[in-house]
């Protein structure tokens, strides 16, 4: 899935992570996190309300986000994304 289509969904735009290393195509880069609004727009990936997702500018894959780390975000705590806080739901080209 391509991000621009990703980016059609009903969403609100998180920013982006901290620079971290893609678990699908191995390069380093920064993650577009996004909040799921929409259930009809995000019912492909099987997705409960309001639940977060990432995607990698670099594949295109998306993933689930440990809902922790996007919690302690909004609180603007400095905290920092790692690997295991990410669950593969879509893979992209990686
Ligand atoms: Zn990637």
């Amino acid at each position: 899935m391509a991000i621009h289509s990703f980016e059609k969904l009903k969403t609100s735009d998180l920013g982006e992570t901290d620079v971290i290393v893609c678990p699908v195509c191995r390069k380093a880069t920064v993650l577009r996190l996004f909040t799921a609004h929409d259930m009809s727009a995000v019912s492909f990936l099987k997705k409960k309300h309001d639940d977060s997702v990432a995607v990698c500018p670099k594949c295109g894959s998306v993933f689930s986000v440990n809902q922790n780390y996007v919690t302690l975000r909004q609180q603007g705590t400095v905290c920092t994304l790692t690997e295991s806080d990410l669950s593969l739901l879509f893979p992209g080209n990686g």
